[in-house]
């Protein structure tokens, strides 16, 4: 399709771009940096619905929706070229989505057009120290008062945490954790200068704004609520479906860029009088990578498509989710083997790659997430249900 590769282009032009003029800025200045290049490019535009003021979905998805298929494009490319320009681009999708989603008209209009331009930073915050694969356990309370909600708790690994200016954020509207989180948590939308929320940043192996977010008493207006009260985890889980697949997009762009780099030391580096990849191991090495790296894109394909035509799709995502993110940490590895030594000089682009892509098996539902949603429907299926 042509609008698909247009973006592919535009990815790959903001990525090359971006490139050299983040290497060497630190962590929030990159970021910010990163935002600023994706917002310019336009690409920001698709992390929000077109009724929102996002890009025209060119009949790619419903005007309501965010393209699958298009945060893929964009995705794999900026990822070839930088986990940051990657990792901003996503989060204005991922931070905003809850919204546009379910959050009430007034607001939505409000925000998102900001959001699609690169005004507003956007963050996801749903983990807490008690609660990762297991939403059930959140425990960050908001209590009812009068039109308003207060919120007391903490959450951690939040991307984007102090620099975002507004956070869709879970938290308990009743029962215990614990509970499994049906009816018992609702979405909120939180100002990131809201008075009580603090953030306390820490690192990861790769460039990526991350931190803490504490709320004391956080005051959010009844209309800033998003969805039902008690239909928080569907919200989320929804949220998650949706960009679920372009993190497989983008660890095919890791693995892709992996993949070349190897393609260029073996071709060039002489050992025994010839290059590495006259070596048969090596040689089948590049033809492995190759044809698990084209798998993986052909199960993001097919997943992309599923979301796009509106489909739950929940095995084709977790097999795109599980296959693209492990192989591509395998491809990134076998690309540091490749260049011997001088992959594991700090800096390297394989070294870089090897760390940028490991968070991508743990977040959005871990590897072992993914399995279980795969293999519960097979099992469901095998028995008829
Ligand atoms: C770089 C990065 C960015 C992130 N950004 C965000 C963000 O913006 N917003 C946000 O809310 N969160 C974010 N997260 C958090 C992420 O979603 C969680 O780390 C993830 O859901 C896993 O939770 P956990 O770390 O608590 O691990 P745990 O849930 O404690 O899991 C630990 C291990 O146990 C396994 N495990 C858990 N349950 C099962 C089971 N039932 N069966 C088999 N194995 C199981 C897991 O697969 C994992 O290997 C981010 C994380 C990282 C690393």
């Amino acid at each position: 399709m042509k609008r698909l590769e247009a973006l592919r282009e535009l990815g790959l032009r903001v990525g090359k771009l971006g490139e050299p003029v983040l290497a060497g800025l630190d962590e929030t200045a990159a970021a910010r940096k990163a935002l600023a290049l994706v917002s310019e490019s336009g690409a920001t535009a698709w992390t929000v619905p077109e009724r929102w003021g996002g890009a025209a979905s060119d009949g790619l998805c419903a005007p309501d929706e965010v393209s699958c298929r298009a945060m893929c494009a964009l995705r794999a490319p900026l990822a070839y070229h930088s986990a940051m320009l990657d990792v901003m681009l996503v989060m204005q999708g991922l931070g905003s989505y809850s919204l546009a989603r379910a959050g009430q008209p007034a607001v939505c209009e409000r925000v998102l057009p900001r959001v699609a331009a690169g005004e507003l930073v956007a963050g996801f915050g749903l983990t807490e120290p008690e609660a990762g694969s297991d939403l059930g356990m959140v425990s960050t309370r908001a209590e009812k008062h009068g039109t308003r909600w207060r919120i007391r708790g903490a959450k951690t690994f939040i991307s984007n945490a102090g620099i975002a200016d507004v956070y869709t954020l879970l938290a308990r509207t009743s029962g215990e954790p614990g509970d499994g989180g049906k009816g018992s948590l609702t979405m909120f939308l939180v100002r990131g200068d809201a008075k009580g929320l603090s953030t306390r940043r820490f690192e990861v192996t790769s460039p990526h704004p991350i931190g803490d977010v504490v709320l004391e008493d956080v005051e959010v207006p009844d209309e800033e609520r998003i969805g039902a009260v008690g239909g928080g985890l569907e919200v989320a889980l929804g949220t998650l479906g949706r960009f679920r697949t372009s993190v497989a997009a983008a660890a095919n762009g890791f693995a892709r860029r992996a993949l070349d780099e190897s393609l260029a030391r073996t071709s060039t580096r002489q050992q025994f009088g010839k290059p590495l990849s006259a070596f048969q191991g090596l040689a089948f090495d590049l033809a492995e990578m190759d044809t698990r790296l084209r798998a993986a894109e052909l199960l993001v394909e097919e997943a992309a498509n599923a979301v796009d035509r509106g489909e739950r799709a929940l095995e084709e995502v977790a097999r795109a989710k599980l296959f693209a993110t492990e192989n591509a940490s395998w491809v990134c590895d076998r690309a540091v083997q490749h260049f011997g030594g001088l992959g594991v000089v700090r800096g390297s682009v394989v070294e870089q790659l090897w760390r940028d892509v490991r968070a991508l098996r743990i977040y959005e539902g871990t590897s072992e997430i993914q399995k279980l949603i795969l293999s519960r429907a097979l099992v469901a299926r095998a028995a008829g249900k």
